[in-house]
């Protein structure tokens, strides 16, 4: 395992290169990330011809009711170790819904957090926000839904092929979204593989079976198990 100094993954409130035009955004509690979370974004990156890739652990979902088990700094450095051994390239943590956290405002609201990084950024740096298909489906639920639509166009994670759940999908959101709307969420869905990882599903496993289990082997990395093992989370 490599310590996280030595990763080439940059970690930082927002830190994209400053000649970056277009970049794709990826936010979640990563609580622990998992391959879904390693593999996904980078094709769905490369899929919309978007250069650099950016994590942000958010410091609670508004939609979850729980926060998250593990604390910020592991979050961040399973994210980074994993990321390191999964070879990723042009991808960085961001740390800025953390660290507005630190200060007392939680949850993590994705307008407020795209607000944040536009003020950091060139007009001209073309935002995009990944979401997987549970999201989308939800989306319109989320503050501001459609200030944020114009600030960072959606891509949306569905399971390649699979013209049923497309649909679906597309059925479960009209009620929200006018005709012209639904096009364009149309036009957002990206086709990838599908991933049978979940956050759940590793906590779950360390819990009820132990962070020896060889099925968390297919789940995530051996850093990040081995950052699970040390730190001895999620055992109760
Ligand atoms: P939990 O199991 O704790 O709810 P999670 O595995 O869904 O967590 P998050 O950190 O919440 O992980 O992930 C952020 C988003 O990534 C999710 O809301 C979901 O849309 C998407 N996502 C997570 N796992 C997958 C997967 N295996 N395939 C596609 N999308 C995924």
């Amino acid at each position: 395992m490599s310590a996280p100094q030595d990763s080439a993954i940059p970690v930082g409130a927002f830190p994209a290169p400053a000649d970056a035009t277009s970049i794709l955004l990826f936010g979640g509690s990563f609580d622990p990330p998992h391959t879904g979370h390693f593999r996904l974004p980078s094709l769905a990156r490369d899929a919309i011809g978007a250069d650099w890739l950016i994590y942000i652990p958010a410091a609670r979902s508004p939609f979850k009711s729980d926060g998250p088990i593990a604390d910020a700094d592991s979050r961040v450095a399973m994210l980074r170790e994993g990321l390191a051994e999964s070879g990723a390239r042009r991808a960085g943590v961001a740390t800025l819904e953390l660290d507005r956290a630190r200060t007392g405002a939680a949850p993590s609201y994705t307008i407020d957090t795209l607000r944040e990084i536009q003020s950091r950024l060139d007009d001209r740096t073309k935002l995009r926000l990944l979401i997987g298909a549970d999201q989308a489906r939800e989306f319109h639920r989320w503050r501001e839904a459609r200030a944020i639509i114009e600030i960072a166009e959606p891509a949306v994670m569905l399971r390649a092929g699979d013209g049923a759940a497309q649909r679906e999908l597309l059925d479960a959101m009209r009620d929200h979204w006018s005709a012209a709307e639904m096009k364009r969420w149309e036009s957002w869905i990206i086709p990838l593989p599908q991933i049978e990882a979940s956050s759940t599903e590793i906590r779950r496993i360390v819990r009820e079976e132990g962070d020896r289990s060889e099925r968390l082997k297919e789940l995530t990395t051996p850093g990040v198990l081995s950052l699970i093992r040390h730190s001895g989370l999620y055992r109760s």
